[in-house]
């Protein structure tokens, strides 16, 4: 049987599915009968030790590769043997008849809503481990099988209704062969992360975890974007053949990694890194690239296991500033609502999020937040070349109330006496059509803007990113695409002021080529895009980018657009 989906990560894998869903327990109230209390909480006590094992046996695992994720768990332990909380459990069985599983629901909610009312952040983060851990007991308790993405058995495929940047962040990227989903697109996060550790991925096959056993084999061509099921031998006999010629095909292409990106007539383009971490891995690409053009520094949020302290905020930027040297590491500061959610931060649920309380918006509300992470850039500042980047900005209100939080902070640094780098520049993302239409003004109040095509595509589009049934109206192809992007590199040009493109537009080395025609000259992408946008600079010549970008504005549709860019590009792409 075969599933067509997007290809969003190219790659051919053939493996065993792992059916991936994170666990939701539905813990009703419950009381037993008085004789059956003993036994109880003689349950309740082997569930503390089934779970104490799991814990250990994780951290076990992460020890040697990962001790800052393997102290998380450490901490688990100890929550699950604190004697207030263990007391109540008890007692709840004991004189208030309560099913263990309900005692402990009651337990930990309670202690969840008394930590998240702390006016200690410290305190306030513990919550999300308080949360995990009574997930992990009423896994438990219902005989649910664990499953968790960042420590896999064996290598597998990886089948999900989504995954959450979470998911994918802590995904162990040497056992997943690929990924398929039932919702997300090209620009999703999912398709992000999958692309840069080079994982192949399908996404958008709607309701696939219905049609798949865990353990089955599978195909997935995410090249032709394509899902095969019980495929017979001959098929992954033909599979094995073509993912060969997939992996020749790359290593040929990393060829062009290490070339300078230099125009066949003599204009260098700058070619910088996307990253989401500072894991060697992730810190790898600095060797090829000029700058990092895109911290996407949510996810270190997302990863930790409250929010991040300015300090622990500190030591990774500084980790990327010294990294990168004299090259500009631009920091976007937290850009979290939207598909991307924090357990640590408790926020609305919206029934628009894209259009809700996100990124900036969301730092005007949580203050303390936001200068926490300001203060941490600006420290780390002293330590290389930080540029600060301010995420979902749509108009000059923001962009003026932004600076005035900024100034504040720099303040408060010099009272302090603490070091910091004052001259950090400031930035703003263009996402919002709002705001490209009066690039001239905000030019004049930044000091340098990065177009965020994927965002901008989905607000000038009017549609979902993430949504699979409006995936063909969500075109960065459109003419008006371009013709928004040009004014917008115009009116930055004209300010003196530089501008380059972060999102997915600028790897992609059809559209890569319309930007430079429309004078962009630096284009940020992950690691897996570096090779192919140098090969296409090496064989590109300006007036013929100028011809293409010329062209495309003319043109009234997405299709036309990306045959002819296609047509022109044949030998370059
Ligand atoms: C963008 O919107 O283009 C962008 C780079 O930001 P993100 O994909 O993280 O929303
Ligand atoms: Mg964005």
């Amino acid at each position: 049987m075969e599933y067509k989906g997007n290809p969003v990560s190219h790659g051919i894998a053939i493996g065993e599915v792992y059916r991936y869903a994170p666990f939701v327990p539905e813990i009703e109230e419950k009381t037993i009968l008085p004789e059956a209390k003993e036994i109880a909480v003689e349950q309740y006590l082997n569930l503390r030790e089934k779970a104490k094992a799991e814990l250990t046996a994780i951290q076990e695992k992460l020890k040697t590769n990962d001790p800052d994720k393997a102290k998380i768990f450490a901490a688990h332990v100890e929550i699950l043997f604190d004697t207030a909380m263990n007391g109540e459990i008890q007692d709840y069985i004991s004189y208030d008849n309560m099913s263990p599983e309900w005692a402990i629901k009651k337990t930990y909610d309670k202690y969840i809503r008394l930590l998240s009312k702390s006016k200690d952040a410290q305190i306030r983060e513990r919550t999300a481990d308080l949360k995990d851990l009574r997930i992990r007991l009423h896994r438990i308790w219902l005989g649910v099988p664990k499953k968790n993405l960042s420590i896999l058995e064996k290598p597998v495929v990886v089948a999900a209704h989504d995954l959450l940047p979470s998911d994918t962040a802590t995904l162990d990227r040497t056992k997943v062969l690929a990924i398929i989903t039932e919702i997300g697109g090209s620009t999703s996060h999912s398709a992000i992360i999958a692309r840069s550790y080079e994982i192949p991925a399908i996404l958008g096959i709607p309701d696939i975890m219905n049609q798949l056993k865990d353990g089955e084999t599978v195909i997935v061509d995410a090249v032709e974007g394509s899902l095969f099921t019980q495929p017979d031998e001959a098929q992954q006999n033909l599979y094995a053949e073509k993912r060969k010629d997939h992996l020749a095909y790359s290593a040929e292409l990393k060829k062009y990694l290490h070339v300078q990106p230099v125009t066949k007539d003599g204009t260098r383009i700058e070619v910088h890194l996307n990253i989401g971490s500072v894991t060697p891995e992730e810190l790898a690409g600095s060797q090829y690239t000029d700058g990092v053009g895109l911290f996407r520094t949510e996810f270190m949020y997302m990863l930790s296991a409250g929010l991040p302290s300015e300090d622990e905020q500190f030591k990774q930027y500084r980790k990327a500033a010294l990294e990168f040297g004299e090259r500009p590491l631009i920091l976007r500061t937290l850009d979290i609502g939207g598909d991307k959610q924090l357990e640590s931060m408790e926020l609305p649920r919206e029934d628009n999020p894209f259009l809700g309380l996100r990124a900036l918006r969301l730092c005007f509300e949580r203050l303390s937040v936001f200068k926490t992470q300001l203060r941490a850039a600006f420290r780390a500042g002293c330590y290389g070349n930080v540029w600060i980047m301010l995420p979902m900005v749509g108009s000059m209100d923001d962009i003026r109330t932004a600076k005035q939080i900024i100034g504040e902070v720099k303040e408060e640094l010099e009272k302090e006496g603490v070091q910091y780098n004052p001259d950090v520049k400031i930035g703003i993302m263009i996402e919002i059509p709002a705001i490209a239409l009066i690039a001239d003004m905000a030019a004049k109040e930044v000091d340098f803007a990065s177009l965020g095509t994927n965002d901008l595509c989905q607000y000038l589009t009017a549609v979902d990113r993430l949504n699979p049934h409006v995936s063909q109206y969500y075109q960065t192809y459109h003419p008006s695409m371009f013709r928004l992007i040009g004014q917008t590199a115009a009116a930055f040009h004209a300010a003196g002021k530089p501008i380059g493109v972060c999102g997915e537009m600028g790897g992609d080395p059809l559209t890569a080529a319309v930007l430079i025609g429309l004078g962009i000259r630096k284009l940020s992408m992950g690691i897996a895009s570096v090779a192919g946008i140098k090969k296409l600079i090496t064989g590109l010549t300006i007036p013929k980018a100028e011809e293409l970008a010329e062209k495309v504005v003319t043109l009234s549709t997405a299709d036309e657009v990306e045959a002819y860019v296609k047509r022109e590009l044949e030998s370059l792409v």
